[in-house]
């Protein structure tokens, strides 16, 4: 595109994709107005799309085709097929496809200009380049190591941070050659392989539990590539979505750190998840828990008037968001109110809790999040926590010395009676023991969530017919 001659329509087109764009993310601030925010963003998308394809002066329209239908296929196949519990995975994967788009159309234009190019596109190209070849390797690796196929625990040796700045930092004084001179080519292609290699050694220290915090880093890192490939190209919608998903990546990545109560340096470069949990021999707090049947639990449920149901990522593993819901109207039927408590970190990505209980169909009016319920469980008969561990663990509060220490936690253990429902008496997430499971107001029902869950309606049902 000739960046000097733009239709007045394009840039109309563009203005409505961008007003689009800012509804689209003020819409996603909310669950209920998440659908129509995303629906807004889909058609900003279109818009611009379309605007570039008939006003933007394109010549042959062959190999956009092509692109067009291959893209649409495997965009419509992930949205279709991939189940909500890979989200993050699938999310990873758009990262690194938009990285790897960006990069290259990065080096198409380096080519394209040759020698002529200017100080500040060869800044913007350079940027675009640099960042592009570093989220797409760094996503690949964070999808990676969600998907199991390399390991998730953080993989260090010594030296290995300060080794990863001075690659970070030498890609930037060749970034500052390359504008002082932009026809070293040989910088240019080193600069992109610095941001290839970065890219890999940055995420290999980071635990897999962290992913989503470094995905949601990668993807403003993205978002930066993209407004610098919109300065190269004079193309201000790609300035104004890329600037819009830069800042909001890196506000959600703050965000989600300050929600575990662990610095972003500390998510990046503590390696967080290489010590093995504690040795849990019988003297630790799994020996002495209240293992509790099916039936003692569907009693406790049945004689309760109010339940709050605290969901964490073993309710995503199990996919047992239906369960919870049908367990929920059967408790209700029996005369008993049911409110769901949202943890921001529940789960393995912001949201996971909320987008996986609207799947089922849970009132928006029901999930509350952590400040506005926590209070009440002292008030509460029962707290049913279904898969989740360390946005229920006390020591979160009462040792200093834990890794979680000062997370807000839901105050589980305030409530006259609390159902763990979970596999086994294994750590979440941080690793560590878990002291709600041993108390004397906590009964464990060990085995699969929906399958426990299922038993449950079962009975509950039953005690209502009898
Ligand atoms: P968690 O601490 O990881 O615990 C999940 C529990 O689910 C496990 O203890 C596991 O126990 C159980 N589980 C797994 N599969 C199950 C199944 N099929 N049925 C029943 N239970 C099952 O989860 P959480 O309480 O939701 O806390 C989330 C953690 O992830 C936090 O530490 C948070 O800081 C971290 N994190 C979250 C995000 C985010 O954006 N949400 C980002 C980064 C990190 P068993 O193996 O015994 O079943």
């Amino acid at each position: 595109m000739n960046a000097h001659i733009v239709s007045p329509y394009l840039t109309f087109a563009y203005l409505i994709a961008s007003v689009c764009f800012i509804l689209a993310l003020q819409g996603l601030s909310s669950p209920t107005n998440a659908r129509r925010g995303n629906a807004i963003g889909a058609f900003g998308m279109l818009v611009a799309v379309v605007g570039t394809l008939i006003l933007a002066g394109i010549i042959d329209y062959k190999w956009i085709a092509a692109g067009l239908i291959i893209g649409s296929v495997i965009g419509a196949a992930m949205s279709i097929w991939i189940p909500m519990t890979k989200m993050p995975e699938r999310i990873a994967l758009s990262h690194c496809f938009g990285g790897l788009a960006a990069a290259l159309v990065g080096v198409v234009e380096y080519h394209h200009r040759g020698a002529a190019i200017d100080r500040f596109t060869m800044g913007a190209l350079g940027l675009e380049v640099f960042l592009g070849f570093l989220t797409f390797t760094g996503s690949l690796m964070a999808f990676g190591k969600l998907q199991g196929l390399i390991t998730g625990a953080p993989v260090t040796w010594k030296g290995q941070n300060a080794s990863n700045i001075t690659m970070f930092c030498a890609a930037l004084v060749l970034l500052v050659l390359l504008v002082i001179d932009p026809s070293r080519s040989v910088l240019f292609y080193a600069m992109g392989a610095l941001g290839l290699l970065v890219g890999v050694l940055a995420v290999l220290p980071i635990g897999g539990a962290d992913m989503p915090v470094v995905i949601s880093l990668l993807n403003s890192y993205a978002g930066l590539a993209s407004a610098a490939t919109g300065f190269a190209l004079g193309n201000n919608v790609l300035i104004i979505a890329g600037a819009l998903d830069g800042t909001s990546g890196f506000l959600l990545s703050m965000k989600m750190s300050k929600a575990m109560n662990r610095s972003f340096a500390n998510v990046l470069f503590g390696a967080f998840g290489q010590v093995a949990p504690a040795a849990d021999g019988a003297a630790g707090p799994a020996a002495n828990y209240n293992l509790a049947t099916v039936e003692d639990a569907v009693g406790v449920l049945t004689a309760s008037q109010s339940v709050i149901v605290v969901p964490g990522y073993g309710m995503a593993v199990s996919q047992a968001q239906h369960a919870v819901r049908e367990l929920a109207q059967a408790l209700e039927a029996n005369g008993a109110t049911v409110k769901y408590a949202i943890h921001p970190v529940a789960g393995r990505m912001p949201g996971h809790m909320n987008v996986l209980l609207a799947e089922a169909n849970v009132p928006y009016d029901q999930l509350f999040d952590l400040d506005d319920i926590n209070d009440e469980f002292s008030r509460t008969d029962v707290a049913l926590v279904v898969g989740a561990n360390d946005v229920v663990n006390p020591a979160a509060k009462n040792n200093p010395g834990s890794p979680i220490h000062g997370m807000p936690v839901f105050n589980v253990e305030e409530s006259r009676a609390v159902i763990v429902l979970k596999r086994s008496m294994n750590t979440g997430f941080a690793g560590i023991e878990n002291d709600l499971f041993v108390q004397p107001n906590t009964m464990m029902v060990l085995g699969d969530a929906k399958k426990t869950l299922r038993e449950f309606i079962s009975g509950v049902k039953e005690e209502a017919a009898a």
